[in-house]
Formats: structure tokens, sequence, C-alpha cells
């Protein structure tokens, strides 16, 4: 079912007032399975109001008008509805008793033109408007229906909500929507749907809808589902977020519409009664940030060091001068060593570390601004990851500390592949190696294909 909205009133051009009817009828009506495809802003003028409806009655199956009710003079709207369909005014009695009625409790003087306002052209369904004066009206026009609603906010959402939603329903236009949400990082957008769900998209049908909403790092996957019914709503909306499941699995990390990825990490960290601690140079202290954004993250996170400066490095985690020397700050070795300094220094069983070139300047050749290398230092593990990505200083620092935690989400489920293809490298050395890596060979490259 397709809606057009047609807003009328000068101060809505002017911008004296900010259309926010629109919005709202667009978004009652699109959780309710009705779609509006077309919102047209017009002037009270009465030639203008007519040619707006009557092509709006041709291309919609609702069309919903608000504004232009009232009593003053420059209110139009239904003297042009009765001369479009050619029809006289009828009187409604019980209108002028309300209105009546209201000016005797607010004591005020009746006026003339509040007597206009009982006035309704002749085939108009009254709405009647216990919360104002001007009634809205419903007209069934060939196979369309046209409600005509008072602009004052609080009214037309009273009216929409008491009596128009009702004869939707009954008028079989009206659908219950369920909504989900699955959320994904370090995976493109792109990749997520050429590659991992193009066949669910593909089986989507009338009834379902699946949106890709990208953040930095990061994919929502909104799904929505439509019915007559809650529970036949319900049901198609959990089909698909079954099919979803199963295809990605636990690269889903939440299924809540507020869930964070670092809120998912700190839930893994404390089921496996592990604490964590970070070493920080390009970051800065955002992943200490974001990490101690989640209520209770006291039980795993253990605390940070920031260490920007190579005394620091050297000083706090205990960065060997001479590896500084050798591969730079911002190297594989540099992000291990940082890794496993704060995690020792610390007393806790997992360490994470960021090293990089944040830019815009300080890029060379081989090391472009943009480049990461990111630590990790687990029970299990000891690798570090090296990440290209753009030329925005605040972006390098969210993508850093996003994938960061996406990898040691995915290193602490035991997932195999890595946000974006990337590949681990491990410790050359040996005697910084742990019993599980002994047969990795020097700083090898061993990440599996995403795709193999
Ligand atoms: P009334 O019976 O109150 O005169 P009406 O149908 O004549 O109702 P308008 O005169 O067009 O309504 O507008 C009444 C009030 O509602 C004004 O303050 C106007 O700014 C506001 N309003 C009108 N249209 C919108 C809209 N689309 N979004 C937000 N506010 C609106
Ligand atoms: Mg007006």
């Amino acid at each position: 079912m397709i809606a057009h909205l047609i807003s009328i009133g000068n101060e809505l051009l002017m911008g004296d007032t900010v259309n926010t009817n629109a919005s709202w009828l667009g978004q009652f009506l699109y959780e309710r399975g009705i779609q509006v495809s077309e919102v047209h802003t017009i002037t009270d003028a009465p030639e203008q109001i007519k040619s707006t409806i009557q092509q709006a009655l041709k291309g919609a199956d609702l069309v919903i008008s608000t504004g232009g009710l009232g009593p003053t003079l420059d209110d139009v709207t239904k003297k042009s509805i009765a001369e479009l369909f050619g029809v006289d005014m009828r009187h409604e009695p019980r209108v002028e008793e309300h209105i009546k009625e209201l000016f005797r409790r607010r004591n005020l003087p009746y006026s003339k033109s509040n007597q206009g306002q009982s006035l309704v052209p002749e085939n108009a369904e009254l709405l009647f408007n216990v919360s104002g004066t001007a009634p809205g009206m419903l007209f069934k026009e060939q196979n369309s229906l046209l409600v005509v609603l008072p602009g004052v906010p609080h009214e037309m959402k009273h009216l929409i909500t008491t009596q128009v939603a009702p004869r939707l329903q009954e008028w079989g236009g009206l659908n219950v929507l369920e909504t989900r949400y699955l959320k994904v990082a370090g995976i493109g957008e792109s990749h997520l749907a050429d590659y991992w769900l193009r066949d669910i998209e593909a089986s989507l049908n009338e009834h379902t809808d699946l949106a890709f909403l990208p953040s930095t790092g990061q994919v929502r996957l909104r799904l929505t589902a439509r019915g007559k019914s809650r529970d036949e709503a319900r049901s198609r909306v959990e089909e698909l977020c079954s099919k979803i499941q199963y295809q990605l699995g636990n690269l889903i990390y939440s299924n809540e519409k507020e869930g964070t990825l670092e809120g998912a990490l700190g839930q893994i960290l404390s089921q496996s009664g592990y604490r964590l601690a970070t070493a920080e140079s390009c970051t800065g202290g955002l992943m200490g940030h974001l990490l101690t954004e989640t209520p209770g993250s006291s039980a795993y996170v253990q605390g940070g060091i920031i260490a920007y400066d190579n005394a620091v490095k050297m000083n706090e985690l205990g960065v060997e001068a001479r590896i500084l020397e050798q591969k730079g700050a911002v190297s594989a070795e540099v992000a291990l060593q940082m890794a496993k300094g704060v995690a020792e220094r610390l007393g806790v069983d997992c360490g994470i570390s960021s090293t990089g070139v944040a830019g815009p300047g300080g890029g060379s050749l081989d090391k472009p601004v943009g480049t990461v290398w990111l630590g990790f230092y687990t029970p299990e593990e000891h690798f570090a990851v090296r990440a290209e990505f753009s030329h925005s200083r605040s972006l390098n620092k969210k993508r850093s500390v996003i994938t960061s935690f996406e990898i040691l989400r995915r290193c602490l489920l035991n997932i195999e592949e890595l946000p974006y293809n990337l590949q681990k490298v491990y410790p050359a050395s040996s005697a910084t190696m742990n019993q599980t890596q002994k047969g990795a060979a020097d700083t090898s490259i061993r990440g599996d294909s995403l795709h193999s």
C-alpha cells in the first residue's frame, strides 16, 4: 500500500514551522507496513490544494493531508475539497455543540468564523476531534482513501491513532511490523551483501526487508517483517533472523538494538574469567574509553597505559630500545612487546596494543598514513596484525579500536578468520613465544582467507 502526504500551510514553506507532521506520519505508517512514497508541502492556495489532492489520489492508495482547517480566512482546505468533489457543505450539529462547549469552558465568545468549522463537505465521513475545534474528514474516492486532518500536531496524532488507524485496519491496509537487529564488525557492507548474504537477500519477499546500516568498522543489519497480526510478523522476522544467524554464526556480535562491540567483548572476557589491559599509542586512550563505556566493565578491565612517547613504551611496557631503533615504533615487534608488556606489568591474562601513523603527517613509503600495528597477548596466542586505514586521524583511531576489539573477540571465540582478511604475525624468537605457537615460523603470516 502506497501513501502520499500533503502538508498544507504557508508557514511550512516559509520555514516558520518545521514539518514534523510529515515525519511523524511517515514513521507511523512505515511501522505499520504502509510506505509513504511522496510528501508534498504546499501553500494555502485553493487551486494548488485541489490539483495536488487530485494528483495524489491517482498515484496512491492512501492520501493524508494536514493543515488549513482552522477558522481563519487563510484556512481554505475544506472549501477546496468540496469544490474538487463538486459537493455542497453539510452542517454537523455535534461538532457545533462541541465547539460551543469548548468556548464556554474557556470563557471565550463564540464567533461567526467558528460556526464554519461545523460544516463539512457532504461526502465526508466525520472524524470527530475531541481535542480541538477542527474536525477531521475521511473520503472514499474510487479505490483510494483521502484523510484530511488539522495541522496542530497533537490533534493530528490523536485523530490518527484513535480514528484513522482502526479504519485503515478495517480497510485491510494496516500491518503489524516487527524489527530485529543483528550486528557485525570487521566485514564491509558490500562484502556482507555480495558474499555472505546474497542468497538471503534474494529470498526476501513483499513481507520482509533487510537493511544494511554501516558505521565505522561495523554494520548493523535491520530485519523487518510485516504481517496481519503480531504473531505473523514475529514468525516472519524470526525466520529471517534464524537464516542470517545460521549463515553468519558467531560473526554476529550482538542481536540487540543497543548492543555494542565492546559490550560483547566484555561478556566474553567475563565468561572466560580473563582480565584485560591496554597499551595504546596511536589510539591515545580510546580503547580504554570505549571499554569502560559499558556498565560493569570493572569485572574485566584492569587498566591501561597510554604509551605515546617511546620513553613510555620502554619504561612502562618494557619495549626494547634496540627494537624501537631497528624496527621503528610502528612495527609488529613493538606492538607485540607492548601487548605482552602491559599484560605482564598489570598482572592480567590479556593485553592489547596499538601503534600506528594516525596522520595526517608522519607517513613514509613503507608506512603510509593509516598504517597501524595492533598487538594481542592472550593465554592462547601472541600475535600482531597490520592494518591500513585512511587519511583521517580520528577515523583511524576509531577503526583501530573497533578492529582490535573484533580481533580479540574472534580470537577468544576461536574464530580463525580475521576482520577484513587481515593476517596474524607471530613473534620471531621462540623466547617470546608461548607453548601453543611453537610451531609457527618466524614472523610468518598465517591468516586464513575469509573466503577459503
Ligand atoms: P486549527 O484548527 O488549529 O486552525 P488547522 O488545520 O488550521 O488547525 P493550521 O492552521 O494549518 O491548522 O496549523 C495549526 C498549527 O499547527 C500551527 O501552529 C502550525 O504551525 C502547526 N502545523 C501545521 N502544519 C504542521 C506540520 N505539517 N507540522 C508541524 N506543525 C504544523
Ligand atoms: Mg494553516
